[in-house]
């Protein structure tokens, strides 16, 4: 028997899971929040929405933070907030709570490319922003110094096509998807990018 068949004869999924490392952390930042018409706020809770769907089909789900998820948002999200974790302080705050001080930033205006060593990360950041106007155009930069304000070092990457920007999905779940084909499919960057066009 290989150790994969074993495990599953012998464990439940809860006993399993246990015994893994620990699932990295997603944390979707909603610091600007107040910056989105009503519209685009209903976007973000979509966009939240199958980021979780993505997250439950490779983890649990849980892995899935929403911070700071203040009363509206909870209002506006229909997706099932008690198996996501919605935390109302802010993310560097909820970071330093469960004990992780560095993170990886997805940024598309980084330097440099989202490699290997940061799939190991214990926590990914990606800015909970939809532009539909381009005046939040430069927005992500800032939820990194936010971070760093906050005592978290923060690793900022950008996701590239054939080593540019352009031509890559910028929605939140297209960006989840990218980095968990990469991670558990062992998928390369183009590849994974072509996968969620
Ligand atoms: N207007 C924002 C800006 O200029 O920073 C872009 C926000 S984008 C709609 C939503 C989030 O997706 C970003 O905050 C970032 O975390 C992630 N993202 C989008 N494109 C990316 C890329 N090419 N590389 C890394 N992260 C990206």
């Amino acid at each position: 028997l290989c150790m994969a068949e074993k495990f599953e004869i012998v464990l439940s999924p809860e006993e399993l899971r246990s015994r893994l490392p620990e699932w990295p952390r997603f944390v979707i930042d909603l610091s600007l929040w107040g910056e989105h018409t009503q519209k685009e706020k209903g976007k973000v809770c979509l966009q939240v929405i199958q980021s979780y769907g993505l997250l439950k089909e490779r983890f649990t789900g849980r892995e899935l933070v929403v911070a700071p998820a203040n009363e509206e948002f909870k209002r506006l999200f229909y997706g099932p907030l008690d198996r996501i974790t919605a935390y109302e302080g802010s993310t560097a705050e909820f970071l330093k709570e469960n004990g992780i001080d560095e993170v990886v930033l997805l940024d598309p205006w980084a330097d440099e490319v989202l490699g290997e060593d940061d799939l190991r990360a214990k926590a990914f950041v990606i800015g909970g922003i939809v532009d539909t106007s381009g005046k939040k155009r430069g927005a992500t930069p800032k939820i990194g110094e936010e971070l760093e304000r906050g005592g978290i070092k923060v690793r900022r990457r950008k996701i590239v096509l054939k080593g540019d920007v352009i031509g890559v999905p910028d929605r939140i779940n297209r960006i989840v998807g990218i980095i968990l084909a990469m991670m558990v499919e062992g998928k390369s960057m183009d590849e994974a990018v072509y996968g969620f066009q």
